[in-house]
């Protein structure tokens, strides 16, 4: 069950009409926020961050903070997970092909949801692998745009190398993954790219370098040249979906010894009982 502009109905039976200018420009921003237990995690962050993509693209919010639990809650109660992500989008609407922002037109918005399921058992004792690509897309990317042509194109070459990730660097500096965060690990320090308009200023991000200050688990935000990504002893990637996850070959080459490292352990561990923690509280 999804709901599209203020209905709730099965996914094959929701339609928006071609002129929709998240079809014809990719004029439009979203958000993937997981629920655990039905019980939306983070989700003041997320509607921050969703605020910033709209003032980024300049639509006005078409809802509240409140609206919008109301409406993220019911999406999940119609689905049947406990453990859901859900996506949201909002478009600007529809309107005559024009690049001129249309005037009184009512914004798109659709709210979907799928299953969460954790990265099994197996990646996350053997790593995964992850090629490394510039960082060719343009310069808002703190602006979470529904037009991702370069991210997809960029991700797609992990996929043709069989990796999980393609990580991205931009004038010799790491900037993030094609859909995830970026950390590494040197000499037991937790390095972490600074937010800018380079990057998607990730919510798992935030809470991994949240974790890292309540831990004493010596960390520094600060640009990381490509050589030091190269030269990691550990390299992590971090999203919503897939939580956090070891890198262990990256370009075809092991990173460190090859094995997740114990920073990823730790943080895993930390992690995980910071959300089961959340979780029974409150959301
Ligand atoms: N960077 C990019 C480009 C992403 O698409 C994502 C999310 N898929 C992230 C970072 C991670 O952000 P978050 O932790 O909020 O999921």
């Amino acid at each position: 069950m999804i709901y599209l502009n203020g209905k709730f109905m099965p996914i094959h039976e929701a339609f928006v009409p071609v002129l929709d200018r998240g079809f014809i420009f990719g004029d439009g921003v979203y958000e993937v926020i997981p629920a655990y237990s039905r019980k939306l995690f983070r989700l003041n962050e997320h509607l921050n961050r969703l605020q910033h993509s709209l003032d980024g693209i300049r639509l006005k919010n078409p809802h509240s903070n409140e609206e919008w639990r109301h409406l993220l809650e019911q999406v999940i109660d119609c689905n049947d997970s406990d453990d859901q992500y859900i996506y949201l989008h909002i478009t600007r609407g529809v309107a005559k092909r024009d690049h001129a922002f249309p005037v009184n037109v009512t914004p798109t918005v659709f709210i979907m949801s799928n299953p969460l399921l954790p990265p099994p058992a197996t990646l996350l004792g053997s790593g995964v692998s992850a090629i490394t690509a510039i960082d060719n897309r343009w310069i808002r990317c703190d602006v979470k745009a529904i037009s991702l042509l370069p991210n997809v194109l960029l991700r797609q070459l992990a996929i043709d190398a069989h990796a999980v990730e393609t990580i991205l660097i931009r004038d010799g500096f790491l900037t993030e993954g094609a859909a995830s965060n970026i950390f590494v690990v040197k000499n037991n320090v937790l390095l972490a790219p600074p937010k800018s308009n380079l990057m998607l200023p990730g919510i798992t991000y935030d809470v991994i370098l949240e974790l890292a200050a309540t831990h004493q688990i010596p960390h520094e935000v600060r640009q990381i040249s490509e050589t030091e990504t190269r030269n990691a002893d550990e390299v992590l990637l971090t999203s919503s979906t897939k939580e956090i996850l070891p890198i262990t070959t990256l370009d075809g080459k092991l990173v460190g010894n090859g094995k997740p490292g114990a920073t990823f352990s730790r943080l895993y561990a930390l992690y995980q009982n910071f959300k089961n923690t959340r979780m029974r509280s409150s959301s």
